[in-house]
């Protein structure tokens, strides 16, 4: 008797010993501390997300009151502070970064301490419009006619290669519809040129899209890939203002060529993380856009909307873990309040809204202060929640 107790004990023991071990590595996988450069509110809503998993945050940010500072960790440096922001990050796991415009020779400089997701090779991309274009065109996904040049003058030097209605874009840093301008004749070119400062410039061709779209996906350290369902926008003096998921309007196959296209980009940056593609569609053709290396605004609808939200797909990837799920639970429309908190009354007490107040400090003009989420249960319900919400978000 005595002989089989001392075994029992022994795999008891043993029994003991496998669960610590087994308890160190789930420790070490739910204990990752993911760094982010940039705390505005994607940087806010990632670290939202992160919590419930037990994966810390930590993040970057030039102002100290930036909105992800009232729910993580923040440091105050510039971007290019390279040492301080190395000093700050010391002992985190991973680094990901909330916006594209971040410098890349600071991600780079990181690279070497820190893995770094989405590669900083993806940023770099995205970061100049003519690269972007480019890459895109080169793996056959249709982008609209563009030609570019070192400055408007030398734009104007070659005046064959001309189209217009054309939209001229800054090939760095624009965003919001900031840095680009509609041209409907030369004469605006020489205009524009004459009150302009000197920069680089991709002249694009006009597009009379019929509507436009984005499909964000997600892409694990394995390769493997989940797309949501696609976002039709509509964008105002180019800012986001709605988004409805799924869209409106369904041409026929759209679902399967967008996430066919995206998923191109993706496994050739070798993407980890979420990334979000735009496209425009006319007739029955789809034409990229841009792509953001990132979570996205016309995702937000998924942290109600979809059974894992983006923020929480981009951290799992980053921090290597199996994604969620990405199916819908119902339709959701999304409005971004744009410089104002709108009717916080009317809207709260919205059956099935869900209101977002990003906590910036200042808000200026047009700024994305929030968002509300409507979810609904059919396109029939679209027209009158427009008209209702419409009023409430300006
Ligand atoms: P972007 O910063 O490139 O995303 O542009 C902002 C918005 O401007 C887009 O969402 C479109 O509504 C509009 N836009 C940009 N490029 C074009 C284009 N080539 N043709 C038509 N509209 C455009």
């Amino acid at each position: 008797v005595k002989h089989s107790e001392s075994i029992k004990k022994d795999k008891q023991v043993q029994f003991l010993h496998q669960k610590i071990l087994v308890n160190k590595e789930i420790f070490y996988t739910m204990s990752k501390t993911i760094g982010i450069l940039g705390g505005g509110q994607l940087a806010r809503m990632l670290a939202l997300a992160a919590h419930p998993l037990g994966i810390r945050t930590r993040c970057i940010d030039p102002s100290p009151d930036c909105p992800a500072a009232q729910v993580t960790e923040c440091g105050c440096f510039a971007f290019d502070d390279v040492e301080g922001i190395s000093r700050y990050f010391s002992g985190i796991d991973v680094l990901t970064f909330e916006f594209e415009n971040v410098p890349v020779e600071t991600v780079k400089a990181l690279a070497g301490q820190y893995e770094v997701r989405p590669s900083e090779y993806a940023l770099e991309v995205t970061q100049n419009r003519i690269r972007e274009k480019e890459f895109c065109k080169g793996i056959g996904v249709p982008v609209p006619g563009f030609v570019s040049a070192e400055s408007m003058t030398a734009l104007l030097a070659k005046p064959e290669a001309l189209f217009f209605p054309s939209v001229l874009k800054r090939t760095t840093g624009g965003y919001d519809g900031k840095g680009q301008w509609r041209l409907d004749s030369i004469d605006d070119l020489v205009a524009l040129s004459s009150s302009s400062k000197s920069f680089e410039v991709i002249m694009e061709e006009f597009v009379p899209f019929d509507a436009e779209y984005s499909c964000i996906g997600v892409r694990s350290r394995d390769g493997d890939m989940a797309f949501y369902s696609i976002c039709e926008n509509v964008h105002v003096k180019g800012i986001l203002f709605e988004t409805v998921s799924p869209p409106e309007h369904d041409t026929e196959g759209m679902c399967d060529i967008l996430c066919s296209y995206t998923r191109k980009i993706a496994d050739e940056l070798n993407y980890v993380g979420v990334i979000a593609v735009e496209y425009f569609q006319k007739d029955k053709k789809f034409y990229f856009n841009e792509f953001a290396p990132r979570v996205h605004n016309t995702g937000h609808w998924t942290i109600e909307g979809a059974a894992t939200s983006q923020f929480e797909n981009h951290i799992r990837a980053c921090a290597g873990l199996p994604l969620g799920s990405t199916s819908s639970i119902g339709h959701s429309l999304m409005y971004n309040l744009l410089g104002t908190k709108g009717d916080v009354d009317a809207l709260m007490s919205c059956a099935s809204l869900h209101y977002h107040w990003y906590g910036k400090s200042v808000i200026t003009d047009r700024r994305k202060v929030g968002h509300v989420t409507q979810m609904f249960s059919s396109h029939d319900q679209l027209e009158a929640l427009r008209n209702r919400l419409g009023a409430l978000v300006t």
